[in-house]
């Protein structure tokens, strides 16, 4: 048994020791949270890279993906070719009442159309109001904070490679073309200088015999 009094000295010491020291509470939302950039607040949509897969409404253990897409057929790309069809999406909604945040859905995607973002500020009365559709989605994407820098030593990644390389073919072409185009216009300014040259030999020659004359 401990000696009477003491729970209230060791209390009283603990109040003591935590007066001394700075606050640590936020005053939100009058001041706003410092959140690590890799927070997941919510979940963005970036649509154009969406190729309605389905793979993340198939992945998520709390079904809480909803898509719907129809087909369109789009006319061959060179003349002569097939005609291809492809998915287009008409609607792509996450019930945020239902999401656990386990972020499977992103980790699936082949195609990086989705990203957590740090966006927390989306509370509603009515949890139906917690669905939250495309638009919505989209717009979140411009809270994504840019992907951290790579390590020096990584390996470049295969979508920049393949980038570089078509810019690099891209220039070697434009260079070429410029080449020629030094060449021909250096081959024309020549032809004149000649047709120049023996213009004058002719004028020069027509002369000579009126020259006599005079
Ligand atoms: S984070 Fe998890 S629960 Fe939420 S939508 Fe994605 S897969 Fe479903
Ligand atoms: S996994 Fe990615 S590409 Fe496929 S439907 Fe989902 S968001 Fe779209």
């Amino acid at each position: 048994m401990g000696i009477p009094g003491s729970g209230l000295a060791k209390g009283l010491a603990v109040t003591l020791k935590t007066m001394t020291k700075r606050s640590v509470t936020a005053q939100y939302p009058d001041a706003q949270p410092e959140l690590p950039p890799r927070s997941r607040g919510v979940i963005a949509l970036f649509e154009e890279n969406c190729t309605v897969c389905m793979l993340c409404a198939r992945e998520c253990p709390d079904w809480c993906i909803y898509i719907d897409s129809h087909k369109e057929t789009v006319p061959p790309a060179a003349p002569g070719g097939r005609e291809r069809s492809r998915n287009v999406l008409d609607r792509f909604a996450i019930d945020f009442s239902l999401c656990m945040y386990c972020g499977i859905c992103i980790e699936v995607c082949p195609f990086d159309a989705l990203f957590w973002s740090p966006e927390f500020e989306y509370a509603e009365t009515d949890i139906l109001d917690l669905t939250h559709e495309r638009d919505k989605l989209r717009e979140w994407m411009w809270t994504v904070p840019a992907p951290p820098a790579l390590d020096p030593a990584a390996e470049e990644p295969k979508e920049i490679a393949a980038a570089r390389k078509s810019a690099e073919k891209a220039a070697a072409a434009r260079a070429a073309q410029e080449q020629d185009d030094k060449q021909d216009l250096k081959q024309d300014l020549k032809q004149d200088n000649k047709q120049d040259q023996k213009q004058d030999q002719d004028e020069g020659r027509e002369q000579r015999p009126g020259e006599g004359d005079a």
